[in-house]
C-alpha cells in the first residue's frame, strides 16, 4: 500500500503531464488515521468527477455503539455525517483550473433522512464516499493544486467532519432520537387504527416550491382538534399528542388557500424521517401510503382499470388496458391500480392534481349523459368498496364537492391553516340535503393485480454501448433508447433515489426478470436484497450517490417504461 508521501510525490511528478496520466493514481493510500481509496479517475476535467473513498477504522473514529445501534440511529448518524462533510467541503472548495477542477463534493442530504451509500457506519469502520475534480488547466495536470487538494484539504475535511471527538455528540444524539421516535410512531399507527399522525406544534409549510426547508416567517404551527387527538409515548421525547387520521375515508375540506394541500404534502413526506428542526419530525404516515394523481400522456401497459373505467367506445378492453397516451382519468385509474398491485394500503389524493371526471359525476351530468354512455365509475363510488373490500384507506383533499360527505368516515376542515373536525356537521348536511345523484351501489372492487413483465422489456443498449443507463435530475431515467418520465411520481424526494432506481432496473433485469415472476414479486425481491445486503448490492462499483427508495417508486419507474412488455399482451 502506498502512503501519503508517495501520493504527494506522484502528484508532483504528474504536474504538467496530460490528463490521462491521472489514471496512475488509482489505488489505496494509508493516511494517518484513515485509508484513502481512489476508485475511479475521470477521463478529463469536464467529465463526471473522480470517485474517492475514505475508510476510518471504528476504533479511531470513536463512535459509541449507541449512535448506530439500530437502523433508525445508524441512518440518522450517516445523514448527520454527510451533512457535516458537505459543510466542510463548502469551506475549502475553490476552483483550481478548468471544468470541475478543485471540486470536492459529497451526496449531501436534504430534509429527509434517507439511507445513502455515501456514508456507512458499523462496528468496524466509517466509510465515506465523495467526488473530486482532479485539477487541470485545459488537459494539463495541475500537480501542485492536486497535491493541495488531496494531501491537505481532503485530510482536513476528514479530520473536521468524521471523527466522533471532533463532532457535537449532543447533536448526533438528537438526530438519532428524532429518527428513532419517528420510526416508533410509524410502527404504532396500525395498532391504533391510524394511517397518519401529525404532532401538535409541527410546522408544515415550506419556504417555497423549490426550497423544502420550513417556512421561516409567519408559519402557523399545527394545532390538534380535540376530537381527533391521540397520544403516544415516544422512546426518547416521551409523551406526545396530535392529530390521528383514522383508517377509512378521510376528507380534508376547507376554503382555497387555507392549507389543505400543505397538510397533504406533509403526509406524503411522512413516509420518510426528517432531520431535527424540519418541523415535520413527528409527522408520519403509514409506509405504504401512495400519492395518486392524474398524469395524462403517460403510457399504460396491461393494467386492469375496469373498476373505474369500463365500456370504452368501440369495445376497448379495460381489463388489460394499454395506451401510449393516457387521459387524465385513465392515468389516475392506472396509478391507483399499480399502487395497489405493489401493496399500497393508503391513497393520498389532492383535487389540485386530480382529474375532475375521475373524482365525481354529479346529478345533472348523470341526467345529460346516460350511465351506459359514461365509461367512468368515479372514485366517489369506489372509495368505499376500496376500503370495505380491500382495506385500502383514502385521504382526499376536496374543497369543491360536498358529494363526498356521504362516503367519508372523517371530515377535517382546514381554516386559517388549522384543522377542525366537522364530520358530524358534514353528515348532518348530507342528511338534510340528500344528494340527487345516482350512486353506483353495485360498484365492487374487482381488479386483477398481477402482471408479468418480460425480460426483453428492459434493454439498456444504445448505439454501440452495451449498457447506457443514466439519470437526469430527480425525474428522468435514460434507459437504453428509452426515457422514463418520473415527474408525476411525487414521493421521490432526492435525485440519488432516482439514480438508485436506475441501478435497480438493471439489477432487476440481471436477477429477476424471467417472464414468470410478477412485477410485485420482482420489486419485493429487490427490496429484500437491499434490506439484507445494503444498497451496494445494486451496483458493485461502490457508488457514492445512491439513496434508498420504496418499492412503489421502483415499480413506478418500471410502469412508466415505454418498452414494458407483459406475459399476456394486449
Ligand atoms: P389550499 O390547498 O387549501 O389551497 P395550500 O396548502 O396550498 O392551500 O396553502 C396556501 C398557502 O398557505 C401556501 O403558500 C402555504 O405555504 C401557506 N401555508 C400553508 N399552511 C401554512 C401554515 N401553517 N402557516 C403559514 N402558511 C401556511
Ligand atoms: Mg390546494
Amino acid at each position: 500500500m502506498s502512503d501519503q508521501d508517495q501520493l504527494r510525490n506522484t502528484l508532483e511528478t504528474l504536474d504538467g503531464r496530460s490528463y490521462k496520466s491521472y489514471q496512475d493514481l488509482r489505488g489505496s493510500y494509508q493516511f494517518p488515521g484513515f485509508t484513502l481509496h481512489i476508485d475511479r479517475v475521470q477521463g478529463d476535467p469536464f467529465a463526471a468527477p473522480s470517485r474517492l473513498r475514505v475508510e476510518i477504522p471504528q476504533d479511531r473514529a470513536g463512535y459509541p455503539p449507541s449512535t448506530y445501534a439500530n437502523k433508525s440511529r445508524a441512518t440518522a448518524l450517516c445523514t448527520y455525517l454527510a451533512a457535516q462533510f458537505d459543510h466542510c467541503c463548502h469551506r475549502v472548495r475553490e476552483k483550481r483550473g478548468s471544468g470541475k477542477s478543485g471540486l470536492i463534493e459529497i451526496d449531501a442530504p436534504g430534509q429527509e433522512v434517507l439511507e445513502r451509500t455515501c456514508v456507512q457506519v458499523d462496528s468496524t469502520r466509517v466509510e465515506v464516499r465523495f467526488a473530486v475534480g482532479l485539477p487541470a488547466q485545459g488537459r494539463r495536470i495541475l500537480g501542485r493544486q492536486a497535491e493541495q487538494l488531496l494531501s491537505q484539504d481532503m485530510p482536513d475535511i476528514v479530520e473536521a467532519a468524521l471523527y466522533y471527538a471532533r463532532n457535537n455528540g449532543a447533536e448526533i444524539n438528537r438526530y438519532a432520537e428524532v429518527a428513532e421516535d419517528a420510526d416508533f410512531l410509524r410502527s404504532q399507527l396500525a395498532d391504533r387504527g391510524l394511517v397518519a399522525f401529525v404532532a401538535e406544534g409541527s410546522v408544515l409549510p415550506r419556504r417555497s416550491g423549490i426550497d423544502d426547508r420550513p417556512l421561516n416567517r409567519g408559519a402557523i404551527s399545527f394545532k390538534t382538534p380535540e376530537s381527533l387527538r391521540v397520544e403516544f409515548r415516544l422512546p426518547n421525547a416521551g409523551p406526545v399528542s396530535g392529530l390521528g387520521i383514522p383508517r377509512g375515508v378521510t376528507l380534508i375540506a376547507g376554503g382555497g388557500f387555507h392549507g389543505k394541500s400543505t397538510l397533504l404534502s406533509a403526509l406524503e413526506r411522512g413516509i420518510y424521517n426528517h432531520i431535527p428542526e424540519d418541523g415535520r419530525e413527528l409527522v408520519v404516515c403509514e409506509p405504504t401510503a401512495c400519492k395518486i394523481r392524474a398524469e395524462d400522456g403517460r403510457r399504460i401497459q396491461g393494467v386492469d382499470i375496469s373498476p373505474f373505467i369500463d365500456n370504452l367506445p368501440y369495445g376497448r378492453d379495460t381489463r388489460t388496458f394499454c395506451t401510449d397516451n393516457a387521459s387524465g382519468s385513465t392515468s389516475q385509474a392506472a396509478n391507483i391500480i399499480e399502487a395497489l398491485e405493489t401493496g399500497a394500503q393508503t391513497l393520498l389524493i389532492d383535487e389540485d392534481t386530480a382529474a375532475t371526471n375521475f373524482m365525481i359525476r354529479d346529478h345533472r351530468m348523470q341526467l345529460l349523459i346516460a350511465a351506459d354512455r359514461e365509461p367512468i365509475t368515479p372514485l366517489l363510488d369506489q372509495v368505499r368498496p376500496l376500503y370495505e373490500k380491500r382495506g385500502v384507506s383514502t385521504v382526499l383533499v376536496v374543497g369543491g364537492s360536498g358529494e363526498y360527505f356521504d362516503v367519508a368516515d372523517t371530515v377535517i376542515a382546514m381554516e386559517n391553516y388549522q384543522p377542525h373536525e366537522l364530520t358530524a356537521r358534514a353528515k348532518a348536511i348530507a342528511a338534510d340535503h340528500p344528494t340527487l345523484r345516482q350512486r353506483q351501489d353495485d360498484a365492487t372492487f374487482d381488479a386483477s393485480l398481477s402482471r408479468v413483465p418480460l425480460p426483453q422489456s428492459l434493454d439498456p443498449r444504445k448505439g454501440r454501448r452495451e449498457v447506457n443507463v443514466k439519470t437526469r435530475g430527480m425525474h428522468t431515467v435514460l434507459f437504453g433508447e428509452e426515457t422514463i418520465d418520473l415527474s408525476a411520481v411525487e414521493q421521490l424526494v432526492d435525485p440519488s433515489q432516482t439514480r438508485a432506481i436506475s441501478a435497480a432496473l438493471l439489477y432487476a433485469r440481471e436477477e429477476y426478470l424471467d417472464g414468470k415472476r410478477s412485477l410485485r414479486e420482482i420489486v419485493d425481491r429487490i427490496m429484500a436484497d437491499i434490506n439484507t445486503s445494503g444498497l451496494d448490492i445494486l451496483d458493485r462499483r461502490k457508488i457514492g450517490n445512491h439513496a434508498l427508495f420504496r418499492p412503489f417508486e421502483l415499480a413506478a419507474a418500471l410502469n412508466r417504461l415505454r418498452s414494458l412488455q407483459l406475459g399476456h399482451q394486449c
